[in-house]
């Protein structure tokens, strides 16, 4: 059984790191052209090139997601490369530890203006060149497209110091579960992935602390996640064939979310 993303066209927000450097890759060895996008152009143009390399079709496109106007010229110029998007993975995200009586309105701001209001605003102007396509094909078929938002089991179980970045992917799982009641009719399956612990930019020197490797002796593999450890459910959330899997919150945390 094989899953084939061939002939599909795929955006990734924040590819130029960790996770969405993972998903873009992973995305274009399952077949897909991918457009990466983000802040940071020089790592999305090595990434691209390492795409190429590995034969796959790649694109860049500049991307801030907290910035309206740079949402509608990047989905608008991945479309004019690439072709309709079939596939959107919103996994742009940053995260904050602070005490909940210490936050500032600056501190929450920043998380929610990227981890929700970025997300939302990306999703719904994909979305909405997704309904103006899909509109007369049967629902629940490929025609319309699929968006994995990429939320946090901290949005599931919450983590002390990390509050607000719990409250804002709490946003993201309810999110998606709103996009897919209102657009699984036009064939857009919405799904959230939940990564627990996973080793990249975002938390790297976290775990080289003394409270880090505490932490991960807890786990029940005793070892932090891989980008790697998340490709066979985003390639399916991905694929045509999950098309009666909308609106899920799929956990990839070893368990210990
Ligand atoms: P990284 O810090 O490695 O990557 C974050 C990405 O988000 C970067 O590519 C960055 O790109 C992009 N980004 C941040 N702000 C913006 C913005 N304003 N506009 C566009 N892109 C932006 O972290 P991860 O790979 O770990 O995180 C990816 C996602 O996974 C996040 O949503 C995170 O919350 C989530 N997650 C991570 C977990 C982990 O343990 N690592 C666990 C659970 C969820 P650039 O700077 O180039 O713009």
């Amino acid at each position: 059984y094989t899953i084939e993303l061939s002939g599909r066209v795929a955006l990734v927000t924040g590819a130029s790191s960790g996770l969405g450097w993972r998903f873009a890759e992973v995305l274009a060895q399952a077949g897909a052209a991918v457009v990466l996008s983000g802040r940071r152009m020089e790592r999305l143009k090595e990434l691209r090139a390492r795409i190429e390399g590995q034969g796959g079709d790649a694109h860049v496109v500049e991307l801030d997601v907290t910035d309206s106007a740079s949402i509608r010229a990047a989905v608008a110029h991945a479309e004019t490369e690439m072709g309709p998007i079939d596939i959107l993975v919103n996994n742009a995200g940053i995260s904050a530890q602070q005490k909940l009586l210490d936050a500032t309105p600056e501190d929450f701001d920043d998380v929610f203006g990227t981890n929700v209001r970025g997300a939302f605003f990306v999703a719904q102007e994909v979305a909405r060149r997704m309904v103006a396509r899909s509109l007369g094909v049967t629902p629940g078929t490929w025609a319309g497209g699929r968006i994995i938002n990429v939320a946090s089991v901290a949005g599931l179980r919450v983590i002390p110091k990390l509050g607000v970045y719990a409250m804002s992917k709490a946003a993201v799982i309810h999110m998606t579960r709103a996009m897919a009641v209102e657009w699984g009719k036009y064939g857009i399956n919405v799904n959230a992935i939940c990564p627990g612990y996973i080793d990249t930019e975002m938390n790297h020197h976290h775990w080289q602390t003394e409270a880090g490797q505490r932490l991960m002796q807890m786990l029940p593999r005793k070892r932090l996640g891989k980008p790697e450890d998340l490709d066979a459910m985003l390639v399916m959330l991905a694929s045509g064939q999950s098309s009666l899997v909308n609106g899920a919150v799929l956990t990839a945390d070893d368990g210990f979310g």
